[in-house]
């Protein structure tokens, strides 16, 4: 089960890796948190299409429908609202009733209950910073985590379920500067300009998160690439994510990476693998 703040993050978040397993036969679902209905139209060529603006919760629906198809997972709406990326200086208030100022015990109820109702064996969310600083992002991670511990204790939410214990909680790594520097070094030597420097100059500095698990999916990134293609409000065909020549990231980079937050099983690390050491066969 993988648990992200706003549909298209799953697309760009270890979206090769849930391919890989769906494809191999595990039931892989992802957890929408909100709607994305604050998100801004990124795509250039949709931005001032009148059909898009007036029903964006609408389109960014069906978007992830195709989304899910074109990686072969199930997909559920947890159903709280987008917050929107406050901007200015100060910043603004967060709008009534959004996800990330929804109390604790509503939200990690929510998915609770969707735990105990899909029992899954490894769960996958953001870590503590959110990935990236959204206040969606960094609710997606407490309330994962707190999800993940609650799941499985018949005291907390008697009224979500059987209890469930989950094996794994892992954090999406798939923003390591080291990726992009690895890439934008293997552009350069073949005479290509990376976009990316400016980008890693600019994370310099940031403590780096603790790879445990590289998980090979380099087969799967067309799949991945046409999940995020499907968030056409979101995605821009030429913007970040299409920056990368695919030949140069499978040869430089044909794997996603994985932080191990939490384990109910034994593992040794580093892991290739979400399900090392998780029961083979499901109870
Ligand atoms: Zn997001």
């Amino acid at each position: 089960m993988a648990v992200h703040a706003h549909p298209d993050d799953e697309s760009s978040k270890g979206a090769a890796t849930m391919a890989r397993y769906a494809a191999e036969g595990v039931r892989v679902r992802v957890v929408s948190c909100t709607g994305g209905e604050r998100g801004d139209v990124l795509n250039p060529r949709l931005a001032h299409d009148p059909a898009v603006l007036d029903d964006m919760p609408e389109y960014r629906r069906r978007e992830m429908e195709a989304a899910a198809r074109a990686l072969g997972v199930e997909h559920t709406w947890l159903g709280f609202v987008d917050s929107g990326l406050p901007e200015g200086d100060p910043l603004p208030p967060l709008p009534e009733g959004c996800f990330a100022l929804q109390p604790l015990e509503v939200t990690v109820g929510a998915l609770v209950k969707e735990i105990r109702s899909f029992r899954p064996q490894v769960m996958t969310t953001y870590n503590e910073e959110g990935g990236y600083p959204h206040p969606d992002h960094i609710m997606c991670h407490r309330v994962s985590v707190a999800a993940f511990e609650a799941a499985g204790d018949p005291d907390q939410f008697p009224d979500a379920g059987e209890p469930w214990v989950v094996d794994k909680l892992y954090y999406d790594v798939g923003f390591s500067p080291e990726r992009f520097r690895a890439i934008g070094e293997a552009m350069h030597d073949r005479g290509l300009v990376s976009p990316f420097d400016d980008w890693v100059t600019a994370r310099a500095d940031r403590p780096a998160r603790t790879v445990t698990t590289r998980v090979e999916c380099a087969e799967f990134f067309e799949r991945r690439d046409e999940a995020l293609r499907a968030h056409a409000t979101q995605i821009d065909p030429e913007g970040f994510f299409f920056m990368i020549p695919r030949d140069v990231e499978r040869d430089v980079w044909p794997v996603e990476e994985w932080e191990l937050a939490r384990s109910r099983v034994q593992t040794e690390l580093p892991e290739d693998d979400l399900f090392a050491g998780v029961r083979k066969v499901r109870s």
